[in-house]
């Protein structure tokens, strides 16, 4: 009789101390969110800062989305940062 497998009840990347928590790094997330983080209202160009606003950043899959909100007209919405824009212009010919 052998003895059953044991598997492992948890992933390996969601244990504390694990080599991918130790890769994430806090400062450099907080240090992109203070250079990412929309600084104006995207609908009337208000500031936001200084408590005129607030955008909060969260994570969806891959994309970091900011859900912002002005006070100045009341503007809510999620601004989704992008590296590469696709276009949907038809090819000439
Ligand atoms: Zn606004």
């Amino acid at each position: 009789m052998t003895e059953p497998a044991v598997q492992p009840a948890v992933a390996a990347d969601a244990q504390p101390g694990s080599a991918a928590d130790a890769q994430h790094d806090f400062a450099a997330d907080a240090q992109r969110h203070r250079r990412d983080a929309p600084r104006h209202c995207p609908r009337c160009g208000a500031s936001l800062l200084g408590g005129a606003g607030i955008s909060v950043e969260f994570w969806q899959g891959a994309d970091r989305i900011f859900h912002t909100w002005c006070s100045a007209c009341r503007w809510t919405g999620d601004i989704i940062p992008t590296i590469e824009m696709t276009g949907h212009e038809p090819e000439h010919g």
